[in-house]
C-alpha cells in the first residue's frame, strides 16, 4: 500500500508516519528529512536547499522528486507513506510517474484537516531527539524523565531552526498557494480521505488504521442519491 499523508506544517504527518513505519512495516519518505540530512551533511543538494528551507520556502521540484526517486525502491515491501511530498502539483505528476515505472500506485490520499492558529503552537514547541527522532513536545509531550529520551535514552535534543512563527506562517502559506491546490487532482481518482488533525494522536491513528482498513469515512459526495 502506498499513501500519502497531506497537511499544512505541524498537522501531524510526521508523527502518524513514525507510527505507521512500526505498526504496519511501511517505509515513511519524508523530503524534509532527507533535505535536513543532505544540509547536515553539507552535499551539493543540502547547500544549494538551506536558505530556502531556512525562509520557508519550497525547494524546487527537480531536487525534491530526484530525492524520493532515489528512496522509492527500499520501500517496495510493504509500501510507502508519502510525507511532504508532493506538494505541488508538478511533484504530484512526478511521483505518478515514479509509481508506474515501478508498478506500483497510489492506494489513498489522507488529509489531515486542522486549525492553522493552534498549529503556530504545536510547531514552536516541538523538539526531538537528537539521537533517535522520537519527536517532543514543550506543552504537549514531555520526556517522562527530564533530558532523557524516553526511547533510547539519549540526552540530547534538537529544535528545527524553521520552527519559528515567522517561518512557519511562510510555510503555511507556500501549503495554502501550492499544496492544497493539488487535492482535485486525486478527489477526481477517489482517492482523498479526510481526517480531523486535531484529534488526540491515538484518534487520528485511529481513523488513518479505519482508512487503510478499508473502514474509512465516506467520501464527500458518496452515498449521496444521484440527482437525475
Ligand atoms: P517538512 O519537514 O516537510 O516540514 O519540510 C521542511 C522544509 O523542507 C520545507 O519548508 C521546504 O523548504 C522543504 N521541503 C520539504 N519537502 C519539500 C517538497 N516536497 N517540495 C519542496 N520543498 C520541500
Amino acid at each position: 500500500m502506498n499513501i500519502i499523508l497531506l497537511g499544512p506544517p505541524g498537522a501531524g504527518k510526521g508523527t502518524q508516519a513514525q507510527r505507521l513505519e512500526q505498526a504496519r512495516g511501511m517505509v515513511q519518505l519524508s523530503t524534509g528529512d532527507m533535505l535536513r540530512h543532505a544540509v547536515a551533511a553539507g552535499t551539493p543538494i543540502g547547500l544549494k536547499a538551506k536558505a530556502v528551507m531556512d525562509a520557508g520556502e519550497l525547494v524546487s521540484d527537480a531536487i525534491v522528486s530526484a530525492l524520493i526517486g532515489e528512496r522509492l525502491d527500499g520501500s517496495a515491501g510493504n509500501g510507502a507513506i508519502f510525507d511532504g511530498f508532493p506538494r505541488t502539483q508538478h511533484q504530484a505528476e512526478a511521483l505518478d510517474l515514479l509509481l508506474a515505472d515501478r508498478g506500483r500506485k497510489l492506494d489513498y490520499v489522507i488529509e489531515l484537516q486542522v486549525d492553522e492558529e493552534a498549529l503556530v503552537d504545536r510547531i514552536t514547541g516541538r523538539f526531538s531527539c537528537a539521537k533517535c527522532g522520537v519527536g517532543y513536545h514543550d506543552k504537549f509531550k514531555l520526556p517522562r524523565v527530564e533530558g532523557t529520551c524516553d526511547a533510547c535514552g539519549a540526552h540530547e535534543f534538537k529544535r528545527r531552526p524553521d520552527d519559528n512563527e515567522t517561518t512557519v506562517r511562510t510555510r503555511m502559506a507556500e501549503y495554502r498557494a501550492k499544496t492544497a491546490p493539488i487535492l482535485p487532482y486525486y478527489e477526481e481518482r477517489g482517492l482523498v480521505r479526510r481526517i480531523d488533525g486535531m484529534a488526540s494522536v491515538e484518534e487520528v491513528a485511529r481513523q488513518i488504521d479505519a482508512v487503510l482498513d478499508g473502514e474509512g469515512a465516506q467520501q464527500p459526495g458518496e452515498g449521496r442519491s444521484l440527482q437525475l
